[in-house]
């Protein structure tokens, strides 16, 4: 295998494990911030890794159009351009393709389509997925997929999964093994049970490096991607990560840990800091709203970040306010910061077997409320 991975604990089905990459270790359950084109918004890499991140995301389709993955390479790959020297785990464009509606053509071969920013032409295919991927020196390379849209119907669903497990079985053949450097098939098949064993059985035959469950998180509910991943993770290897692709609130994370994921992604800590919410361990709050304004107290007193330790609700309500770059840059810190918390919360009770219990103390939390205001 090109990517080692030990799973060290568990607790139910909750695993704690970890993944060795070319560029690094990567402890699980591990959440991924997003570096959508080459930055994670409003951080440097350095503030990234302060908060306990281990690897980021970069996005297929949004590179290759700016700055164009041939030009990553020559400047010697995504790690050295964005000065990360962590591990990079790369989508494979799919999903940004299959969201361009109107400027996208669907064929049994890959999809043409228009750059919405200036309207050339270009084209993808499972091996150009692929081969973009290695250029931008991705340590885990996505298979590239057709992303099933929401509400679909099975009929559709099958059609559509069994087109990307083609893909899945073209992207391999075309991807380059190299030690700590893998592949990651993807699940695909809604909210189908069939179609979902389906796919877990065309790409365990195919055999990757780890196994990505895709097309959830898109509308479906909460409760209706539990008992999805109810039916799906049970029939994974066990002795390979499993990533919960774009998921997700905290809840939905530790309800997918609890299950047995691995791995997840999302923009949501990043992009909700961008407008001013904040995640904490009491739920969910906006420092624009006015009740922050003569507040001293920090967002969460027992948060380590920059944002808790140093600022009041005041001072980051007024930036906010203002529209001061710090706010943003602020708000995003914490919430990465907690996301990470989150994580290693998840993976001490993993450890020490008290999962349950530690839980149920996060849904107490959460659902207490933020604090009164003074
Ligand atoms: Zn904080």
């Amino acid at each position: 295998m090109s990517l080692s991975f030990e799973v060290l604990g568990r607790d139910g089905p909750a695993r704690r494990g970890r993944l060795q990459t070319a560029h690094g270790a990567i402890d699980t359950p591990a959440f991924m911030p997003v570096g959508t084109a080459g930055t994670v918004k409003a951080m440097l890499p350095q503030s990234v890794a302060e908060t306990g991140a281990q690897i980021v995301l970069g996005n297929t389709f949004h590179l290759m159009l700016k700055p164009g993955a041939e030009r990553v390479a020559s400047l010697g790959g995504l790690h050295k351009f964005m000065n990360w020297p962590g591990p990079i785990l790369t989508d494979s464009g799919g999903f940004q393709v299959m969201s361009l509606a109107e400027l996208r053509k669907l064929d049994p071969d890959g999809v043409t389509f228009r750059s919405p920013s200036d309207g050339s032409q270009h084209r993808l295919t499972p091996e150009r997925s692929i081969e973009i991927q290695h250029l931008l020196d991705a340590d885990i390379t996505m298979s590239f997929d057709e992303c099933t849209t929401w509400p679909v119907s099975e009929e559709d669903a099958a059609k559509s999964m069994r087109l990307s497990m083609k893909w899945a079985a073209r992207g391999k053949a075309a991807f380059k093994e190299r030690p700590g450097y893998g592949l990651f098939g993807i699940v695909q098949g809604s909210v189908f049970p069939a179609l979902r064993a389906e796919s877990v059985k065309a790409l365990t035959d195919i055999g990757f490096d780890g196994y990505a469950v895709g097309g959830l998180a898109v509308g479906e509910g909460q409760e209706m991607m539990f008992t999805t991943l109810d039916g799906t993770v049970p029939l994974l290897p066990q002795d390979r990560p499993r990533y919960l692709m774009g998921v997700g609130r905290p809840g939905d994370i530790v309800g997918a840990v609890k299950r047995g994921i691995d791995m997840f992604d999302c923009v949501m800590p990043t992009r909700a800091g961008r407008t001013a919410q904040a995640f904490t361990r009491r739920g969910e709050l906006n420092l624009r709203n006015a009740r922050h304004r003569d507040d001293p107290r920090p967002i969460d007193a027992q948060c380590g970040c920059p944002a808790c330790r140093d600022y009041s609700r005041a001072y980051l309500h007024h930036l906010i306010r203002s529209d001061e770059i710090l706010g943003l840059m602020l708000l995003t810190w914490h919430n990465l910061h907690y996301y990470q918390d989150v994580m290693r919360g998840l993976r001490g009770a993993i450890e020490g077997g008290t999962l349950d219990h530690w839980i149920a103390a996060f849904e107490t939390e959460q659902a207490s409320g933020d604090i009164p205001p003074i």
